[in-house]
């Protein structure tokens, strides 16, 4: 990792609250005017630009913990209302954990990223179990919860407790690879573990949870990735990337291999009196205790109603016709896209005995609601739904 044009003007460290790789070089180098900007400039700043959230009026670490766990992956605005819902329906640690998975999931539904609801509802009955119905406030108890790695340790340890913690998201690593002009490949685990050691340097300890916040906020609305905003920034001193006039160049990310894409064929399977199948994913599977309409992926050489046909075999041990292809949706997750197949099958034999052993229901299409659906089923449903209102020739 390199710094560049920077003077190694010595002050004193912050002893780092938890262990890392030995400080680099550059850590050392840190000059009064960075400790300076990214202390006391930054959180003059922060003051004097932070946004109202409805987890900043609070300091139960409960709310503060969900707060970091929703915003994973997730703008604001689209986390807010989902928190508002969230803490309305489990307003303690202990209701959380009092809640069936089903309840969790159904609040949660549309916020995408489900492990997160699993993972909180399962280290929320730890929190109750083990610790007495209060959020650990050391790194140590806190980080064996599930769900909670680094970044939301020391978030909920800095904001709820006051504990130094420094956080690396996103944010944090563009701030400081551009201030730094670090041009090492952020996807590398040396360059991420060298980053903390950084960002736990330049901690302000009187105040950790406003410095996280502040760096953060900086990150969302003045550094951002392709227009950051130099002139109004309170680093803009100190910052090297935007002295050479180059800060669009951090951070350095190699380049990902392109997202693979499968073809999904689901069965809308119907009864004799007009109800769905619909089954629930294995909990340890993605998008686990979701329910979903039953199929799979094609396979090579496989027409999609083959896949279809072939899928509820294997899946369910029944045999359906096919009666027409219903709806196409397209879907995108961080790792992989989809194009689901949804066709209409008449059950003609068998009895729906899923393979894994996991719950099976035959519901009414207005039922569908009641239950926690991944997103793209929902889309399906809406199709249903549409449907119903304008039906063709062959649903009368
Ligand atoms: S000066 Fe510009 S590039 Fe540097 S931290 Fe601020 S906004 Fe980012």
């Amino acid at each position: 990792m390199r710094l560049e044009g920077k003077t190694a003007t010595l002050s004193p460290t912050p002893t780092l609250p938890y262990p890392h790789t030995p400080i680099l070089p550059y850590v050392d180098a840190l000059t009064n005017a960075h400790q300076r900007a990214f202390r006391q400039d930054l959180l003059t700043w922060f003051a004097s630009v932070k946004r109202d959230m409805p987890w900043r009026r609070t300091d139960d670490p409960y709310r503060i913990w969900l707060s970091e766990i929703m915003l994973q992956q997730t703008r604001v605005d689209q986390a807010w209302p989902y928190y508002e819902r969230f803490t309305e329906a489990f307003p303690t640690v202990e209701a959380l954990a009092a809640a069936p998975l089903d309840t969790v999931l159904l609040r949660w539904e549309g916020l995408g990223y489900y492990s997160r609801a699993r993972n909180l509802h399962k280290a929320a009955k730890r929190v109750v179990e083990v610790f007495g119905g209060t959020v650990p406030d050391t790194y140590d108890d806190i980080i064996t919860l599930p769900g909670i790695g680094p970044y939301t340790a020391a978030a909920v340890l800095s904001i709820a407790y006051g504990r130094p913690h420094a956080v690396l998201d996103g944010n944090v690593m563009r701030v400081l690879t551009r201030v730094f002009a670090l041009a090492d490949d952020i996807s590398s685990s040396r360059t991420r573990k060298a980053l903390q050691a950084l960002a736990d340097a330049l901690l302000e300890p009187a105040h950790p949870g406003d410095f996280n916040e502040a760096m953060m906020e900086l990150g969302a609305m003045v550094c951002s990735p392709s227009a950051p905003s130099c002139p109004t920034c309170p680093l803009h001193t100190v910052c090297a990337a935007s002295a050479k006039g180059t800060p669009e160049a951090f951070p350095v990310k190699k380049k990902k291999p392109p997202v693979p894409h499968f073809d999904i064929a689901i069965g809308l399977v119907f009864d004799d009196a007009g109800r769905l199948l619909i089954q629930r994913r294995p909990e340890d599977k993605m998008l686990g205790g979701l329910w979903e309409f039953p199929g799979g992926k094609q396979e090579a050489g496989e027409t999609l109603n083959e896949t279809c046909r072939r899928e509820l075999r294997e899946e369910l041990g029944i045999e359906v016709e096919i009666v027409d292809l219903f709806h196409r949706v397209n879907h995108t997750y961080t790792h992989l896209k989809v194009t689901l197949h949804a066709f209409r099958c008449r059950l003609k034999q068998g009895t729906p005995t899923p393979r894994e052993g996991q719950p099976i229901r035959w519901v009414w299409a207005e039922e569908l609601d009641d239950f926690a659906f991944p997103r793209a089923n929902r889309r399906l449903i809406g199709a249903l739904a549409d449907r119903a209102h304008n039906p063709t020739l062959f649903d009368r």
